[in-house]
């Protein structure tokens, strides 16, 4: 195997994001649980590893991301990867600055970029401000995040804070001007002593440059539009043998479901529209804590239905519903009671003969391929962005749909199912 980049992604989804645009690029990916503990198969150009270290304390965040590292270098890879959030989800204690450097240190370089951009999304950087929309980063929403409140969209300064390197910046004026432009800008930081560039991008065309231009560091960090680029990048230099199909999949063959746990507008909205001609089975939090039977009468109805036609066993519900559960059970509580019974249910629909199973939520998506066992998925075509089919590795092959908060069109589950019949 010849694996050209190896990438290390600070959470799941983020992963999955990051996967999807390496093989929209021609590359094929395989994402990984964790850093891999057996083989991958020979046929792969890049693999995500997904951590959990974005929240976590810097110090563990480091150690869980050097043990990506050890695996990525043990396997000969040509780059590596440091994928995070496209909003550069983060304090001043890390983790980005600190697992940045600690990369640096163990590979022994001396210079690396830090480009969240995703442009395609909305998320652009411009003299070295994060743009979210038509918003600075610190006027959109992130500004109240419960974990990483960014309150200032000066990358620069951000970096700076959770960096013992010197950060600096080169802007989209010397993007503009190409390739070339962008590698003499980042020997003259180098000569200055500067470790970390913010680098701006307004449009994917900056994506192509800035991937072409850091072709040869050992060490690129990013969000993942950046990832486009340097598929872009391969692709063109002839060494994506396979590009045209990347995302092919194995044929997966079984019954099929939805899982769905997450709240956000846009999966009621999907759950909405599955509900209006489909089966579907609703678990309540208060219930599920209250009672045992709960999730065992969901396994039941699921056991009744799932051999004639595709199902949905669902916990969304609407704000003011959520916030009454989690006046009665508490945050960590009802979201929890919630996991484990989806996870439950995940795990008795595969046993029924579920082959084809959506996942709505991050979290619950974490639950759901954790009470599975799932170690490893080949990355497929995408379905909406972000959000791309894939089939694990290791075990009798499933083909999962993994889909965070506010992914994906409203019939999402439908043409998701209908999209993988089309394949076959
Ligand atoms: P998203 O990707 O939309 O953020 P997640 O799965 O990451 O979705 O998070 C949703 C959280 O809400 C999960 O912890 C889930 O267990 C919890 N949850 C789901 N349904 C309910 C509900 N009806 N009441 C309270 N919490 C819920």
């Amino acid at each position: 195997m010849t694996l050209l980049l190896g990438c290390i992604a600070d959470d799941f989804t983020g992963a999955t994001d990051l996967a999807n645009m390496l093989v929209r690029g021609g590359m094929r990916t395989i994402q990984t649980i964790g850093v891999p503990t057996a083989p991958l198969p020979d046929e792969v150009d890049a693999v995500v590893i997904a951590l959990k270290s974005r929240t976590i304390a810097p110090a563990d965040a480091v150690a869980q991301s050097l043990a990506a590292l050890g695996w990525l270098k043990g396997q000969g890879c040509k780059q590596v990867y440091f994928k995070y959030c496209s909003t550069f989800d983060s304090t001043p204690k890390g983790n980005i600055g600190p697992v940045t450097e600690a990369l640096m240190d163990a590979m022994g370089t001396d210079f690396t970029i830090a480009c969240p951009a995703f442009p395609e999304n909305g998320r652009t950087i411009c003299r070295g401000y994060l743009f979210v929309g038509d918003v600075l980063l610190s006027e959109s929403g992130m500004r109240n995040h419960p974990l990483t409140p960014m309150t200032d969209a000066s990358l620069v300064r951000v970096m700076q804070a959770q960096t013992q390197r010197k950060v600096g910046l080169i802007s989209y004026t010397t993007l503009d001007k190409g390739t070339e432009a962008v590698r003499q800008a980042i020997a003259k930081l180098r000569s200055e002593g500067t470790g970390v560039a913010i680098v701006d991008a307004l449009a994917d065309a900056h994506l192509d440059v800035i991937a072409e231009s850091t072709a040869d560091f050992a060490l690129v960090t990013a969000g993942s539009g950046v990832g486009l680029g340097i598929a872009n990048a391969h692709r063109r230099a002839g060494r994506l043998k396979h590009a045209a199909t990347s995302a092919a999949l194995p044929n997966v063959t079984g019954l099929s479901a939805v899982v769905s746990g997450s709240c956000s507008d846009m999966t009621n909205a999907q759950v909405a529209q599955w509900k209006a001609s489909r089966p579907a089975f609703k678990l309540d939090p208060v219930a599920l804590a209250n009672s045992p039977a709960a999730v065992e009468d969901a396994i039941a109805w699921t056991k009744d239905q799932v051999a004639s036609g595709p199902v949905l066993i669902y916990a969304t519900a609407t704000p003011d519903d959520v916030k009454a559960a989690q006046a009665e059970l508490g945050v960590a509580r009802a979201g929890a009671v919630v996991e484990e019974a989806l996870a439950h249910v995940a795990k008795a629909l595969v046993a029924a003969g579920v082959r084809k199973l959506i996942v709505a939520g991050g979290e619950t998506s974490g639950a759901v391929v954790s009470a599975l066992g799932v170690t490893a998925l080949r990355i497929g075509p995408q379905i909406d962005p972000g959000v791309p089919w894939t089939v694990t590795l290791g075990g009798e092959p499933i083909a999962l749909a993994l889909k965070s908060g506010n992914f994906g069109t409203a019939d999402f589950f439908a043409k998701a199912l209908a999209q993988l019949e089309a394949t076959r």
